[in-house]
């Protein structure tokens, strides 16, 4: 690749998403990436680098992957793209479907199809207000979210999401989405006792369900794990209780497992991980891994059989909603987690291979935390040990400044705030772990005195 020629077109003709652009100014262009195996991606530089972030949280079964190369050439060839409006379906559409619903298991039986995990949850949105009104209940309009969620960038993903800079921009949220406290214990439970913030953020939503009125409610949405808020990992206990306060006031539940989904926390849901039963999910990134885009909501059967009984459309759709060469991409991926069985070593080995290795970061003095679950994590940098006082008193925070020296130190990693976050492909082994950890403690200590010059 003529890597100048590339660079000098992206700053010409090409606006890069969830990006500063005068920053990509200054920088003469994004960094092109060329290539990608297992872990790895490399750049037009020839820098190779480890992916940390599984490409945005997607590539669970990794780069380089020729069988699901093969699925869409085969699929392309047969039948490349049907639409669902027709009452039609096509073979990949309707067995992708009923895999994923094994994997849901229970009580979530459908499957609803799109392309995005923002597409996802504007379905969820409309699904749920329709369901209300075919129950009779039409005043169930109101959302109850988190703050620092993220449930995507279109317009009902940003107002289901509690960024307030992404509010900001659009003058979102739209009407119809309160937010209360997100379960961040190194936040907003720092110092306090788990069960304690955990019952303080529990009847935070309760609160809210009662201001609002309970009968105005029509579902709650979270992430099991909250992700793009900075790998937020709920006190013991949190979920079940929060699905109890919905089962109280008859509220839906919804789980945004965009980023849980597909194994990243040990199971094939994160609901599973906590023993809840949420009404509806929403899924995408790993239904895939990444090779083509497709998401999906997975739906209970009252709320289908709602559907079946009062009967009339719902007039809701995509023009690739359930698109045949994605379905069969995404049969395909699933089948390689299972036969590789990346969820039980998930679980029982790369996870906690991580979280132990992740816990040698604890005796750096700029470490004031860090945490995961499964195959995504988070550290915490703080000006001083034993609190969560920050560098915000910088030109630019910490976690920005840690993260360029990790990705010139050769590993892509996100900042979040004054946090190092990292989600890599569900095929890591203990050798890159180690890398991965080892990076970011060379590159926590040479930030230290940039940090506190
Ligand atoms: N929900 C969650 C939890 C996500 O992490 C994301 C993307 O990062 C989305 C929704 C939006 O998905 P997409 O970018 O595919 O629209």
């Amino acid at each position: 690749h003529d890597v100048a020629e590339l660079k000098r077109l992206d700053l010409a003709h090409h606006l890069p998403a969830q990006a500063d652009h005068k920053v990509i100014a200054e920088l003469g262009g994004s960094r092109i990436v060329t290539r990608a195996d297992g872990c790895y991606i490399t750049d037009g530089d020839g820098h190779r680098i480890l992916d940390g972030m599984a490409g945005l949280w997607c590539v669970n079964v990794g780069y380089g992957r020729k069988e699901l190369a093969d699925a869409a050439y085969e699929q392309m060839l047969e039948l490349p793209y049907y639409n669902t409006f027709f009452k039609t379906a096509t073979p990949p559409t309707v067995k992708l479907a009923a895999k994923i619903a094994e994997k849901m298991g229970g009580h979530l039986t459908h499957v609803f199809f799109n392309s995005s995990g923002s597409e996802a949850n504007d379905t969820v949105f409309r699904l749920v207000r329709h369901y209300w009104k075919l129950k009779g209940q039409p005043n169930r309009t109101v959302f109850i979210s988190r703050w620092n969620a993220y449930h995507g960038s279109t317009v009902a993903g940003v107002s289901l999401g509690g960024m307030k800079h992404m509010h900001v921009q659009g003058d979102l949220p739209i009407p119809g989405v309160e937010h209360v406290m997100q379960p961040y214990p190194f936040g907003e439970g720092f110092g306090e006792d788990p069960a304690a913030f955990r019952d303080r953020a529990v009847k935070e939503i309760e609160d809210k369900i009662l201001e609002v009125g309970p009968e105005n409610v029509a579902a709650f949405i979270g992430e099991p794990v909250q992700g793009a808020g900075g790998v937020i990992i709920p006190p013991d206990g949190y979920w079940p209780a929060v699905e109890a306060v919905c089962r109280k006031y008859g509220i839906l539940l919804v789980c945004d497992e965009v980023i849980c989904g597909f194994g990243r926390l040990g199971q094939w849901f994160g609901h599973q991980h906590y023993g809840i039963k949420p009404d509806l999910i929403a899924m995408a990134k790993g239904l895939s891994s990444g090779y083509l885009p497709i998401s999906a909501v997975g739906v209970a059967d009252h709320i289908v059989a709602e559907l079946r009984e009062k009967g009339g459309d719902f007039i809701h759709g995509f023009t690739y909603s359930g698109h045949p060469t994605c379905a069969a991409v995404a049969l395909k991926n699933i089948e390689i987690i299972e036969r590789e069985d990346l969820i039980t070593r998930t679980r029982e080995d790369t996870g906690p291979y991580l979280a132990k290795a992740l816990a040698r970061l604890n005796d750096h003095p700029l470490v004031g935390e860090t945490r995961s679950l499964g195959l995504i994590g988070a550290v915490e940098i703080v000006r001083e040990k034993g609190t969560n006082h920050r560098f915000l008193d910088k030109e630019g925070e910490a976690g920005p400044i840690v993260r360029d020296i990790c990705i010139r130190n050769g590993l892509m990693v996100r900042a979040i705030r004054d946090s190092i976050v990292c989600c890599p492909p569900l095929i890591v082994s203990h050798a890159e772990i180690d890398e991965l950890v080892g990076i970011i403690e060379k590159s926590l200590t040479e930030a230290e005195p940039i940090l506190r010059a």
